[in-house]
């Protein structure tokens, strides 16, 4: 049903499952389509803002790409109120007015259970904040397919940073030597590994409307339906 040329081309098991006990799995990107996200940051964003501030579309795409380019990887980037404050915009009320594109990526949900039917703690990490979250999990229902929910806004710092990592496993709710992260996006999958988790996956093909890209730093798949038996 689902491809198996990720599989093929190595000799070695994906992953090593005997060795793992909890997996984290980022929500944008690896489960949900990032396809929503990007249309709604590049596309419906700027058209909103451009009405509200009486601009040319171009021209709030141009002061937009700035504005998000000076906040990537930091965690007011990932928060809805900042932006909706900066912006002007009811976020939220245009987030939850599209939902429903927000979309599994293919073979997500089979992953899903199959972790759990693997009997390993499957713990959802992202650095969505809390209100998106819930317009997320409403939409998908991904709450009821993972066992526990992490916001990286509950710790103060992004996925991207060491601190991050640091507060979470203070928690000692996961063991960094037998835990695995599948993630897209590549500075959070090194600070992890920096931090000293021992398995990474990371996903070439986080928005199904681009083509998949090529990763070298890290063990990769396409998508997580290549992990879904
Ligand atoms: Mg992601």
């Amino acid at each position: 049903m689902m491809p198996d040329s990720d599989r093929s081309r190595r000799e070695e098991p994906l992953v090593l499952w005997d060795e793992i006990d909890t997996v984290l799995v980022d929500m944008d990107g690896t489960l949900l389509d990032l396809a929503f996200d990007n249309f709604f940051w590049l596309e419906l964003v700027p058209q909103h803002y451009a009405a509200r501030h009486r601009l040319a579309e171009a021209d709030a795409k141009a002061v937009l790409q700035r504005a998000y380019r000076a906040l990537e990887g930091r965690l007011a980037w990932y928060c809805i109120d900042h932006w909706t404050d900066t912006l002007d915009l009811d976020l939220r009320a245009l987030k939850w007015a599209h939902r429903e594109r927000i979309r599994y990526l293919p073979g997500a949900t089979e992953f899903l259970a199959a972790v759990r039917a693997r009997g390993k703690q499957l713990t959802l990490v992202t650095n969505a904040h809390r209100a998106v979250l819930a317009v997320k999990t409403d939409h998908t229902g991904l709450d009821r397919e993972v066992d526990e929910l992490v916001s990286s806004h509950d710790f103060d710092a992004p996925k991207e940073s060491a601190e991050f990592w640091q507060r979470f496993s203070e928690q000692g709710r996961f063991d960094p030597r037998r835990t695995l992260l599948v993630e897209d996006s590549l500075s959070v999958l090194t600070a992890a590994r920096a931090f000293g988790l021992e398995f990474t996956l990371a996903i070439r093909r986080p928005d199904s409307s681009q083509p998949a890209r090529d990763i070298t730093e890290f063990p990769s798949v396409d998508g997580v339906h290549a992990l879904a038996d």
